[in-house]
């Protein structure tokens, strides 16, 4: 395909308003791709997919890759590293004598997008005639592709300059819309309107949607130019669809999960269906993303899993190791010492030998297992995530800093082991076959089933210097870049809440001489009218002091210390008695932490804490300077 024509399609693209229009015109462009040079690869889907695209013939995948604004796929670890700077210098350069690397970087102020500007100085008709004898020497989608990958190879001293002439050896072969698509794509900046979704249901669409005859009107292939969408657009655009089924999509998003990569999942959809997507499969040495977690309550957690996995929150930076000790790689036959991916799939092996060590040491068969890298000091215990990252990204020094900030490695999941792929297993099957190849280096499961449960899991968290706690489904699948609803990271406490102690109950065996759980008020200045008579011990269960309106009870966080100190400092202020509950006088105010604020006529706030913790008495504050019921309104998102 001629780099002039992927250009021009991809400013119409970019023109088009509407999903589905902008997927059919996508998937037209695919089919387009995809059919231009396969005769050269018919049955060999391999090589035709293989990551390194060798000038096969098949201009799929480097079409399908580009129109994300990528030259190699997201797993590979090799970059272009051309900066702005360079593409402005290259841009003028082509642009010819009069023009400088600053004049385009006004033009580039007033414009705001490095497409238009490199557009705008026709860099293809001020050179390229010139230097061709009036005859522009086509690009091809495959040149480009091939150029921009020699690029990326170059290494060294120098280095920064070759890769400028080489840009801008391109820059001169380009037409205006040509040079907007080259400028885009070397920044990694598109602006087609064309996300990974869309190229997603566009491959589902080009090569598995049930009916090859695209519009209905007969023609087996597409037009020649790709007209057929984008009249489509036009004219049909209230009962235009996809063609694809859910379960097709599917299959070409669970291909993109295990490869990563967008333009071998589109040759193996067009060259093998959906039989073909459905047999990728993970491969040692080739990162996939980590799965997210969404923030959430420990009763989130209880009311949706039931039972609850609840993981140490580490404060670090994320790893994915690779690692097929010699000859047990999944995928050749060959071995691969450990490799160690960040969330951005970026390879930080060399930055981080102890845990290179670490894996060699215990692993002795192929896995893929996702962790936390943390800081550590003399004794072990955690450090803040910044000294992480002082060794993370690391390439000088490494050896220094090793003596400077030690790391340690938790490894939390499983996805590959010793040839299974682990995605589809429960969260429990994963953790057991992480516990078989790492022994007694990975925690055990703790499973938790009530969000005290959870809480006391927190506090020890918390205590041993980690940031929190992960609660998983335990039933769950390992999803790829999902941030989905079985993983939550536990919320920070929103913000506590200052409250007046009016009342507690006595606790119970052990622990009658002391009390247990304290009913909280806070101040209400307007509504002193109906308090409940506090000289009549028959109600002494609502006993609340005039002024004040009651939001909950707390028994939870409190140490049996704090409770003897609570019980000794209240026991004076008792102002009423009924069975096990007594009542005070307004004299303490305790700092409170809860999950959430809720409605409720239990109390007479009108408003219940959920899951209340003790955190402390505020011994600077007195109960004047107690939370009034405004705030706890404000709080609970009603004012
Ligand atoms: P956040 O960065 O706040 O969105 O929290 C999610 C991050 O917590 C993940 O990307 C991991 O880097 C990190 N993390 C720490 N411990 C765990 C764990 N046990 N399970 C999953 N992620 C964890």
């Amino acid at each position: 395909m001629e780099f002039a024509a992927l250009a021009e399609r991809a400013d119409r693209l970019a023109a088009i308003d509407g999903d589905i229009e902008t997927t059919l015109a996508a998937a037209d462009l695919l089919v387009d791709a995809g059919s231009a040079g396969d005769a050269d690869v018919a049955g060999d889907a391999d090589a035709a997919a293989d990551t390194d695209t060798d000038g096969s013939g098949d201009d799929l995948p480097v079409v399908t890759r580009f129109l994300l604004g990528r030259v190699f796929p997201a797993h590979d670890t090799r970059t272009l590293d051309i900066g702005p700077a360079l593409c402005r210098e290259a841009i003028a350069r082509a642009a010819g004598p009069n023009v400088s690397a600053s004049d385009v970087e006004d033009r580039l102020a007033e414009r705001g997008e490095i497409g238009s500007v490199a557009a705008a100085y026709d860099l293809g008709g001020q050179r390229g005639l010139a230097a061709f004898g009036g005859g522009r020497d086509a690009l091809t989608v495959a040149a480009v592709d091939e150029a921009l990958r020699d690029l990326a190879a170059e290494s060294g001293d120098g280095s920064e300059s070759r890769k400028r002439d080489a840009l801008f050896g391109l820059f001169t072969r380009c037409s205006p819309s040509e040079a907007a698509f080259l400028a885009r794509l070397v920044l990694g900046e598109m602006r087609l309107g064309v996300g990974e979704g869309t190229i997603r249901d566009a491959v589902a669409e080009a090569f598995l949607a049930p009916d090859p005859e695209r519009d209905g009107e007969g023609d087996d292939a597409p037009d020649a130019d790709g007209e057929d969408a984008f009249e489509a657009a036009d004219s049909e655009s209230n009962d235009l669809a996809l063609r694809a089924s859910d379960e097709a999509i599917a299959a070409v998003e669970r291909a993109l999960q295990v490869t990563n990569d967008y333009g071998r999942v589109a040759v193996r959809a067009r060259d093998e269906g959906t039989e073909g997507l459905r047999a990728e499969s993970l491969r040692v040495g080739r990162p996939v993303q980590a799965m997210l977690a969404q923030a959430g309550t420990a009763t989130d957690a209880v009311d949706s899993f039931g039972e609850v996995a609840v993981e140490t929150k580490f404060d670090g930076a994320r790893v994915q190791v690779h690692y097929a000790p010699d000859g047990g790689n999944s995928g050749d036959g060959e071995g691969l010492g450990p490799r160690l991916y960040s969330r951005n799939m970026d390879d930080v092996t060399e930055a981080l030998p102890e845990i290179v060590e670490y894996v060699a040491d215990r692993v002795d068969v192929p896995v893929i297992l996702d962790g936390e890298v943390v800081a550590v000091d003399d004794a072990g215990d955690p450090l803040p995530f910044q000294e992480v990252l002082r060794r993370f990204r690391r390439k000088h020094d490494v050896d220094r800093m090793r003596e400077t900030v030690s790391l340690r490695l938790h490894a939390f999941d499983c996805l590959h082991a010793d040839g299974d792929d682990l995605l589809d297993e429960s969260l429990r099957v994963r953790h057991d076959r992480l516990r078989a190849v790492l022994g007694d280096a990975a925690a055990d499961l703790a499973l938790a089933d009530d969000p005290d449960a959870i809480a006391a899991a927190e506090r020890d968290a918390l205590d041993a210097g980690h940031e929190g706690v992960m609660l998983k489904n335990p039933e769950a699948a390992y999803t790829p870049g999902d941030r989905g609803r079985d993983w939550l990271k536990r919320k920070p406490d929103v913000e506590t809440l200052d409250a007046v102690v009016v009342g507690a109950e006595w606790g119970e065996g052990r622990r009658a001489e002391l009390f247990g759980t304290f009913l909280l008020a806070v101040r209400d200045e307007g509504g002193a009218g109906d308090a409940p008579d506090r000289d009549d011990p028959d109600d002494a269960a609502d006993l609340v002091p005039p002024g004040y309106a009651t939001v909950g009870k707390v028994a939870t966080g409190i140490t049996d210390e704090a409770l003897a100190d609570l019980t000794e400092r209240l026991e004076p202020h008792v102002v009423g008695e009924s069975g096990t509950t007594v009542a005070f006088d307004p004299e303490l105010v305790v700092e409170v932490g809860y999950e959430e604020i809720q409605t409720s006529p239990t109390y007479s706030a009108g408003y219940a804490l959920r899951f209340p913790r003790f955190v402390g008495v505020r011994e600077d504050k007195s109960v004047d300077d107690a939370d009034s019921l405004a705030r706890v309104r404000r709080l609970a998102g009603d004012d």
